[in-house]
């Protein structure tokens, strides 16, 4: 993976690549682990990269 084109993961809706640039929002959940909301560039849904 290249240092300029940081995925957040894959869209659970049509499994496009999202770039970290397509970050919404960052929180932290309960356990502790970090979640992210981001906008898939291919289908346009805000969605949780997996
Ligand atoms: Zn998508």
């Amino acid at each position: 993976m290249s240092d300029d084109t940081q995925l957040l993961g894959h869209c659970p809706n049509c499994d496009a690549a999202i770039p970290e640039a397509w970050l919404l929002v960052k929180y932290t959940k309960d356990n502790g682990a970090t979640g992210i909301w981001a906008e898939c560039p291919d289908c346009g849904t805000v969605v949780a990269p997996a």
